[in-house]
């Protein structure tokens, strides 16, 4: 009898981070895992380093040309995809060396931000997504069972940062913050659109992690932190769709 075939999984921005560390666990669980990263070099680094299961993939997420391309490649080697994780972002586009910490948030404020930083944000953290899922889609269309994942935060939830007990209340702004709570609202505009198809779409919150989006001062492992979007990717038939978690259960949108 011929065995199963291997689930495919996308992971965005998988050349560092919890993205490598999703792409490593799933690769574990032998599905192929293609490594999508803007820098080819760095992608094929990190396919090496998870081994044999996966493939570098050149996909930068704001780039249409990039995006359509890397469609085409994994329609003609493989056809379809069956677990796209939209994992990557930035929390700034703007490096400010030699700022205070004042400085910092102010230039994150409404009153004061700058417009095309919050452009740039929105255009990875959210135009990306939408534009990586509606090129990816006819592939997943061609799964039996498809799974998106959308990487979310906590700190995008508009129910916690209503609530002025939330300790991160104060640091809630338009640019990141303000990035994943729209992006929370594609993952349930996704999931209405793609329940009848049984295309499970759910976003997850990895918790505060060591990676180089926070200058390493999580406190989490990437192993913690990719728990919850492994878990989402890997749903069976009963699991759910439009949800908002963490590896402590739903989190409030
Ligand atoms: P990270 O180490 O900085 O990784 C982010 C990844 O996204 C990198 O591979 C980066 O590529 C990639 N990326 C950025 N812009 C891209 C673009 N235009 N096209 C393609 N790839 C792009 O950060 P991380 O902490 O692992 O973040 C992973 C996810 O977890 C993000 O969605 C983040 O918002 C979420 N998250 C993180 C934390 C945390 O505490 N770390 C908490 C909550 C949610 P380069 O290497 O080329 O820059």
């Amino acid at each position: 009898m011929d065995a199963e075939p291997k689930r495919i999984a996308l992971i965005t921005g998988a050349n560092q981070g919890i993205g490598l560390q999703i792409a490593k666990d799933l690769a574990a669980q032998s599905l192929v895992v293609l490594i999508g990263s803007r820098n080819p070099v760095r992608g094929e680094d990190a396919a090496n380093l998870v081994g044999k299961n996966a493939h570098a993939l050149q996909l930068d997420v704001t780039d249409e040309g990039s995006i359509q391309l890397a469609a085409e490649h994994i329609q003609r080697r493989f056809g379809r995809i069956d677990v796209l994780v939209n994992n990557a972002a930035i929390s700034r586009s703007r490096q400010m060396p030699g700022t205070t910490l004042e400085e910092r948030i102010k230039s994150t404020r409404v009153s004061s931000l700058s417009l095309d930083e919050l452009r740039d944000v929105w255009e990875t953290n959210v135009f990306g997504v939408v534009a990586v899922t509606q090129a990816m889609l006819p592939l997943l269309r061609q799964s039996k069972a498809a799974r998106i994942v959308n990487v979310s935060s906590s700190v995008g939830s508009l129910t916690k940062n209503s609530d002025r007990d939330f300790i991160y209340r104060s640091t809630f702004n338009p640019v990141y913050p303000a990035s994943k709570a729209a992006l929370n609202a594609m993952t349930v505009a996704m999931a209405i659109e793609l329940e009848s198809e049984g295309i499970k779409v759910n976003a997850a919150c990895p918790g505060f992690t060591k990676t180089n989006l926070n200058n390493y001062s999580g406190t989490q492992t990437v192993e913690e932190g990719a728990r919850e979007p492994v878990r989402l990717a890997l749903l069976g038939p009963d699991g759910p769709t439009g949800t908002f978690t963490d590896s402590a259960g739903p989190i409030p949108w």
